[in-house]
């Protein structure tokens, strides 16, 4: 069994890395193509730019071929510009374009609503089925202004939902595959493929303890 990290663009290295760390090797790949997506058990799709990568989802066909397969219960877990490509609805940002959304996920959301890179912040997420709260990493975060049933909140911040689930639909407004803790892609597989094992302690040794802001390393 193998799970795909959507290729296109954005922090797919740190997907890739936060996978590789908790499963058997070869069972991570990139998706660039909709061939690619062939007998996967799950995707995730990560933070970058969502112009970006929803031109290119486009560009590639992946777009129709996702949404097709998300419609059959395909689990997928998105993050940040991921989360903001899922939504059926984005609410206009001020000054910026927008990307049309693969409409898939039962939420509106609204870009870079916390500010702009330099309003990027930590904090603690409390998340349904982690028993501690988890090192959330917001960089230009989407806002999540409605969650309507089938959608559910699954992850606050400061008391604000940051996290939902449809099914096997996971939408995060922040970065779980850059805080060097593997909970979220542990729970993530275990609740929706039962695959891979769950590993509560850190994937990576390093930058556990970090106290700096969030810089625009990968993720814009
Ligand atoms: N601000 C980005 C966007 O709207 C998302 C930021 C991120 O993924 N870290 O596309």
């Amino acid at each position: 069994m193998r799970v795909g990290v959507l290729g296109l663009q954005g922090d797919v290295p740190e997907h890739l890395q936060a996978l590789q760390a908790m499963l058997p090797p070869d069972s991570v790949q990139p998706v660039r193509r909709p061939s690619d997506l062939e007998d996967l058990v799950a995707l995730f799709m990560p933070g970058g730019e969502s112009t970006t990568i929803g031109r290119l989802l486009e560009e590639t066909g992946l777009a129709p071929a996702l949404r097709a397969r998300i419609r059959k219960g395909f689990p997928v877990l998105a993050t940040c510009a991921g989360l903001i490509l899922l939504a059926e609805a984005i609410e206009a940002s001020p000054g910026g374009r927008d990307p049309t959304p693969l409409g898939v996920l039962a939420v509106t959301v609204r870009r870079n609503d916390y500010g702009t890179q330099r309003e990027s912040f930590e904090g603690p997420v409390e998340i349904d089925g982690l028993s501690a709260p988890f090192p959330g990493v917001f960089i230009r975060a989407p806002r999540l202004l409605e969650v309507r049933a089938p959608a559910t909140p699954i992850a606050r911040w400061s008391g604000e939902v940051v996290g939902v689930r449809q099914g096997a639909l996971w939408g995060l407004t922040f970065h779980p595959e850059l805080s060097g803790d593997g909970r979220v892609h542990a729970l993530f597989l275990a609740e929706t493929t039962g695959f891979g094992q769950r590993r509560p302690a850190s994937h990576r040794k390093t930058n556990t303890n970090r106290t700096t802001k969030p810089t625009a390393t990968a993720s814009q």
